[in-house]
């Protein structure tokens, strides 16, 4: 009922915005009816109107009927003429003028929303209304694929359109030189996929040492194709450029064996408890057999007898029965008593492993408190409370105690990952072996992803596992969320045919708004209620049938799997049977997109996982519309319901018939850990399920959607958390590559260099001055050896109080760099004097990164001393951020005079940094994150509101008069862009 009444009101805001743009729609168009008695030069003219008419002080807003009518005018001229376009080497004859829908999408698009359009809407075209329009401004549109092919198509096919109206198009692809991508962002418009604008936007802030060596030139608008994929799907992974780290911590090789041993203890006694259930069982006794196999689900989740007889849905009932009793609030101490029954637990829905006294006593007989965290709180208040001991010794106490502390969660930390590999981690399923390298398998598209790794430790312990060469663990050099990367642009829009389930995640993070945009002709595909089976093997079974049967009366059928491993599995039974088919895993984009563009002819069969041959347009052969159009079968639901909706959108497109149906088993992973698998057993039960037959029924497509509606709050979660983390580095990032960029395009470095020296010299004469005594000794040495400023002690006290003592030193440094440069090339000097401070920030600011890695690692270990991660994360990431400023103005005093000597030796001290190892040769790598998540305990609902707060959308520059990030009241330059350990750095700390 409130979902209802909810989607009335949704459902009429949407209608009312629709409308609301209507009436331009008629302006387009009495605007394109007079364009067309215009000559096409008279056309191209208006380009250049267009731009002065911006230059005089005229809104693009108020440009947008007119510059709309112009794209659309030259549509239809080219398909008039008929002309033909090159697109990736075939020709393309051009047949679109955008449909009145499309221009609403345009318009929705360029207020900065996502637009929802079905598949085979024309997004492509839509996008190039909006693009022309603010590719006026002459700052720069970004148009975002998911694909290289598919950026490369777009922009050879839609960049017809711009270059005609005498607009430049360019086009990223991997693998460019930086003078080649320098040529694609200088272009009005520029397509990409989100990894190449992510990857050039860190390596410009963060490793360019001259302006030319930056690529991008802000970031004014873009806009995202398919944008719940590249927003939703890929922004679990945040992109970072990383290059090994010498010191390695991990110990898994030394316990491996041992954890070998304890798997085999545990499955040992788990397969017991199967067999004890299956006696009480053939004794009639199913809730005492329920309590039986829930404990093998809690020690041994993949166990096979276990899932065997899962298949029965009332032992499957009795099993969920079982593990609700436990979580009640009341039964905790029995759920603990149950998990001390065996040697360690597992917690498969969040991938958590958990070890037992009796596991602990196995791994180490002689002393089982080596696998437990000590009780630091209490080791404290006894070191304290004891009055044999000094403060110096107390100190060096407590200092043990945390270290003892460290290790201990280390150890653990190290047992609870190889557990986690041995026992949730599957080898073809999650993962491959290949060429002794353990390479994903990504878990929504099937696609290998190599160069990738789960992080925290979960890597290398999957490697230790199978036995592969355990690599090195890496350093993060730069880093940054897919999403902070977006929130970057002045102005953001997105087109996908599924954004409405995930509306409140857009609006929420990104605050993006999502207006569905109505279908240009009705939309008549008819989908059928899921098929429900018990097993998997029945599932297939009947699949085939399917299949065989609409086959042979020639049907095509696109059949959408969820994994590379059950397109292969299809694929086996096909041939089987004969029937010509082919798979797509989403590997070879373009060789996919030119078979996928085939599905729609008489006969076809194609098996494809759901990201293949995205971005391509099945379009139906003759003869194929009587037979039903194309019929899609998903062979599982997806995790979310969304990519399910995008499943279900291939067939059906520009008022096509078609039809779609899912087919799915108990024994589904999704049905596994989220179904509520006890109420849809009694559902069957009720509607008479028979054996070997599949199940319809309206209420069961419900209970499988709130399995899904559950996996997509936790992923939402995950992403949620990562944000949060990745918001404390943010507002860090924010701060350095502005101060890094001032300094990299600033034509006068001397004065910021000064400003710099100066700020130092102030804090430290403020520390000096500020103890009692007075530590002018201290001062006089630190300024000597800092500066070649030959001061004495008499000196300063002829000079007077602390402001003199600045004053003077402040003197003497800008003379003797005087005396230092004066006969060196001024141009030379300028260059010597930016990379001084450049030099410091990113020695300094990669140490930080390392450092806070390490931070991340020990605080999510620190989770079991039961603090809030999160914010001892926050804290302390802001007393490391005060010291890093403080450190970076130091070391640019002392770099100042000590390097300067020499350009040359300069010029060797710069070649030593690492990232002027050059662009292309740093490894690029996206590290999963998901590993490192589920060690981390949840915030609690504050904290949630408080991360969020700030995630505003920041403009891409910020100045020095800029308010500050951290603190608002103040200007940047005053704040921690100048002052360092000082100002608003101490709020945090
Ligand atoms: P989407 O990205 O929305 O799924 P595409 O941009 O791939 O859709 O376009 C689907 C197909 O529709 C393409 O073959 C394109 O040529 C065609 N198309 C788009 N707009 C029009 C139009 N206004 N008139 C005719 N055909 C169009
Ligand atoms: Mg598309």
């Amino acid at each position: 009922m409130i979902g209802w009444v909810l989607k009335k009101i949704l459902g009429t805001q949407n209608q009312r915005e629709v409308r609301r743009l209507t009436p331009l729609v008629g302006e387009i168009n009495r605007h394109e009816e007079a364009l067309r008695a215009l000559s096409f030069d008279e056309l191209r003219g208006k380009t250049v109107a267009f731009r002065d008419r911006l230059a005089k002080g005229e809104s693009l807003d108020q440009l947008l009927p007119e510059a709309f009518a112009v794209v659309k005018n030259c549509c239809r001229r080219f398909t008039e003429e008929k002309r033909r376009i090159r697109v990736r080497g075939q020709e393309i004859l051009w047949e679109m003028i955008p449909f009145d829908v499309q221009l609403i999408g345009g318009m929705v698009l360029h207020s900065g929303r996502i637009a929802e359009m079905a598949t085979g809407e024309g997004k492509t075209l839509v996008a190039t209304l909006p693009t022309y329009l603010n590719a006026l401004s002459g700052k720069g549109v970004h148009i975002v694929t998911v694909n290289d092919y598919l950026a490369a198509r777009d922009a050879d096919w839609m960049g017809e359109v711009y270059r005609e109206l005498g607009l430049t198009v360019g086009c990223l692809q991997h693998g460019q030189t930086q003078s080649e991508r320098r040529a694609q962002y200088a272009c009005d418009i520029t397509y990409g996929t989100s990894s190449e604008f992510g990857f050039d936007y860190l390596r410009d802030n963060g490793m360019a040492t001259t302006p030319e060596d930056q690529v991008q030139r802000g970031h004014f608008y873009s806009i995202i194709d398919e944008v719940d994929s590249i927003l939703i799907d890929e922004a679990r992974t945040p992109l970072i450029i990383s290059g090994p780290v010498t010191v390695s911590t991990h110990q898994f090789d030394k316990y491996k064996s041992i954890i070998e041993g304890l798997v085999r203890k545990q499955n040992t006694l788990c397969t017991d408890w199967a067999n004890q259930a299956k006696e009480r069982i053939e004794k009639g006794d199913l809730q005492g057999a329920g309590r039986l196999l829930y404990k093998v689900k809690l020690g041994s989740p993949r166990n096979k007898l276990l899932l065997k007889f899962q298949e029965d849905p009332g032992t499957r009932r009795a099993v969920d029965d079982a593990e609700l009793e436990m979580y009640q609030d009341t039964r905790r101490t029995e759920l603990y008593k149950t998990k001390e029954e065996m040697y360690f637990s597992i917690d498969e829905r969040n991938s958590e492993a958990d070890l037992s006294q009796m596991g602990r006593t196995f791994l180490n007989p002689n002393d089982p408190n080596f696998f437990s965290v000590p009780d630091l709180i209490t080791t404290n208040h006894d070191i304290d409370s004891n009055a044999g001991l000094s403060a110096e010794e107390k100190l060096k106490a407590k200092a043990a105690a945390q270290a003892d502390y460290e290790e201990a969660s280390q150890r653990i930390h190290n047992i609870s990952q190889l557990l986690r590999a041995y026992c949730v981690f599957e080898k073809d399923v999650h993962y491959v072996v290949q060429e002794n390298k353990v390479v994903i398998v990504d878990e929504y598209t099937g696609r290998l992803m190599p160069g990738r790794r789960w992080s925290d430790g979960l890597h290398q312990a999957v490697e230790a596992r199978e036995g592969v060469q355990i690599d090195r663990e890496t350093q993060t050099l730069a880093t940054i969320t897919i999403q902070n990367y977006f929130r970057l642009y002045e102005k953001l829009a997105g087109m996908t045919g599924t954004a409405e389930t995930e509306a409140n995640e857009f609006k929420d993070i990104y605050r993006l708004g999502v207006v569905v945009i109505p279908t240009n002709r009705d939309c008549i595909r008819k989908d059928a209620d899921d098929l429900i089976f018990k097993t998997r093997r029945e599932k297939l079974n009947a699949l085939i049938e399917e299949i065989k049967k609409r086959n042979a009366a020639g049907q095509p059928m696109l059949v959408g799997t969820a994994s590379v491993e059950s397109s292969e599995i299809i694929s086996r039974m096909l041939r089987r049977e004969n029937i010509p088919h082919s798979v797509l895993n989403a590997k070879q984009h373009q060789l996919e997109a030119e078979i996928v563009a085939r599905a729609g002819e008489r006969g076809a069969v194609m098996i494809a996982t759901n990201m293949a041959g995205r971005g391509t347009d099945i379009k139906l052969s003759p003869g194929v519309a009587e037979l039903g159009g194309l019929h899609v079968v998903g062979t599982e639901r997806h995790e979310s319901r969304r990519i399910d909706r995008q499943l279900r959108g291939r067939c059906a497109r520009q008022g096509d018939p078609g039809s779609s149906q899912f087919f799915i088993s108990f024994e589904d992973d999704l049905m596994r850990n989220f179904g509520d698998s006890r109420k849809i057993a009694g559902l069957m039960t009720k509607l008479g399920m028979e054996e070997n037959e599949g199940l319809q029924h309206p209420w069961l497509n419900r209970s499988v959607e709130t399995a899904q509606k559950r996996v997509e709050g936790r992923n939402y979660q995950v992403r949620k958390h990562t944000l949060q983390y990745d918001d404390v580095m943010n507002q860090q990032r924010t701060v350095i590559y502005a101060w890094r960029s001032d300094m990299l395009n600033s034509t006068d470095p001397r004065p910021e260099v000064f400003e710099t020296v100066d700020e130092r010299i102030t804090s430290e004469v403020e520390a000096r001055a500020g103890t009692d005594p007075v530590d002018l000794d201290g001062l006089v040495h630190w300024a000597n050896s800092a500066m070649p400023v030959g001061l004495q002690k008499e000196d300063f006290q002829k000079a007077g109080g602390k402001e003199e003592w600045a004053k003077l030193l402040k003197a003497k440094v800008r003379d003797a760099y005087e005396v230092k440069v004066k006969f060196e090339n001024p141009e030379a000097v300028k260059a010597l004097e930016r990379f001084v401070v450049l030099g410091a920030i990113d020695r300094l600011w990669q140490e930080h990164l390392y450092a806070m890695d390490g931070l991340r690692t020990s605080i999510n270990l620190r989770a079991y001393g039961q603090k809030d991660p999160l914010i001892e994360y926050k804290n302390e990431a802001y007393g490391m951020f005060g010291e890093l400023m403080a450190r970076i103005k130091e070391e640019v005093v002392h770099n100042l005079f000590r390097s300067a000597s020499s350009l040359s030796a300069f010029e060797s001290f710069l070649s030593a940094l690492p990232q002027r190892a050059g662009r292309g040769e740093l490894p690029m790598q996206a590290q999963a994150t998901e590993g490192s998540m589920s060690m981390q305990a949840e915030g609690g609902s504050t904290v949630v509101e408080e991360a969020l707060a700030p995630m505003k959308r920041q403009g891409p520059k910020l100045g020095r008069n800029d308010p500050c990030p951290l603190d608002a009241t103040k200007k940047f330059k005053n704040c921690c862009g100048a002052t360092g350990s000082k100002g608003c750095l101490k709020v945090g700390g």
